[in-house]
């Protein structure tokens, strides 16, 4: 599989995330569970560089429910939607909230995004320790309407400001806004010159198109560093097909929006709530997991043939409305 933690993130309970060392003994699973699971690990080569030792071990956990919480729920279209029993983005060694000083902050979504933003900032920051990742708002609590967005309604969009570090000392730098980056690469924060780094967004990038529990529809961001950010991927050794990839999600918005300063992120509904209402247009990507609903609307690609059936990922299929803590 093409899973970025593939080796340290366990499906338990068909819905909890449970971070395990790559060395450690998950908990009991039914007999055959890890043999497939390998089986699909040998069966997709790999499209992310493995980060450096000590990797994605410390990715929090992203469900402590219990096990009767009803799980979250993604209704209508993200410019037109709710969401029910949102899961909370807090803040994590990982994970800086841009706005967090925001009154009534808006960082709430499916546990599906939720869990998307904080496995690709651990990916960056097992490429690049002390690396952060910038989160704006993802939705409200309920969902609906919020000044300042056409979208972000049910939970499945969310703004991720650039990869900044101080251009004297190459150090990370946490974001107090957004911050435009200018011609040179450059923004200036609180008096402060930092530079958009290539290697750091590109990382974020790769992470969002391979993630197998959250397929990643679009990341817009303007048509210039998109540019920058393919040429990145390249030189820092990316596959095509990975390139390809990225290319195919990172659309530039439209005008009224230039995306000058962060990637626009939204995923595809989750598997569950397809059938609950949750809406979605395309395009849909082949790369989508093969249990995803969705993945009977995918148009194929040169390059991108149809996935076979027996090729499963762990995006789980539930059969109640409830999560089980596993
Ligand atoms: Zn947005």
């Amino acid at each position: 599989m093409l899973s970025l933690a593939a080796p340290r993130l366990v499906v338990l309970g068909g819905f909890a995330l449970v971070a395990v060392a790559s060395t450690a003994t998950a908990s009991p699973e039914p007999a055959g569970v890890a043999e497939r699971r390998a089986d699909r690990r040998a069966a997709a080569p790999a499209l992310v560089t493995p980060p450096p030792e000590a990797a994605e071990a410390d990715a929090p956990p992203i469900d402590d429910a219990t096990p009767d919480e009803p799980a979250p729920l993604s209704t209508g279209w993200p410019w037109r939607g709710r969401l029910a029993n949102a899961v909370q983005l807090t803040p994590s060694a990982h994970v800086h909230l841009v706005d967090a000083d925001v009154p009534n902050g808006r960082h709430w979504g499916t546990a599906a995004l939720v869990g998307l933003v904080e496995r690709v900032g651990a990916h960056v920051a097992a490429h690049a320790p002390g690396a952060r990742l910038q989160v704006g708002e993802l939705s409200g609590p309920g969902g609906g309407n919020i000044p300042g967005h056409r979208s972000h309604e049910n939970g499945r969009d969310v703004d991720l400001a650039f990869y900044f570090v101080d251009d004297e000392t190459g150090e990370h730098v946490d974001l107090p806004r957004f911050a435009n980056v200018s011609r040179s690469g450059t923004a200036r924060v609180n008096d402060r010159v930092v530079r958009f780094d290539l290697e750091r967004n590109w990382r974020l990038l790769e992470a969002l198109a391979t993630d197998e529990e959250t397929p990643v529809q679009h990341a817009f961001v303007s048509r210039s560093l998109r540019q920058k950010l393919l040429r990145a991927g390249q030189r820092l050794g990316a596959s095509p097909e990975l390139v390809a990839r990225v290319e195919r999600i990172m659309i530039p918005p439209g005008v009224r929006h230039p995306h000058q300063n962060h990637f626009h992120v939204r995923v595809y509904c989750p598997a569950d709530d397809t059938s609950e209402g949750c809406r979605d247009r395309g395009p849909y990507w082949p790369w989508m997991p093969s249990a995803h609903p969705w993945q009977a609307r995918v148009v194929p690609l040169p390059g991108y043939p149809p996935r076979e059936a027996t090729q499963t990922t762990n995006v789980a299929r539930r059969g109640s409305r409830t999560r089980s803590a596993g």
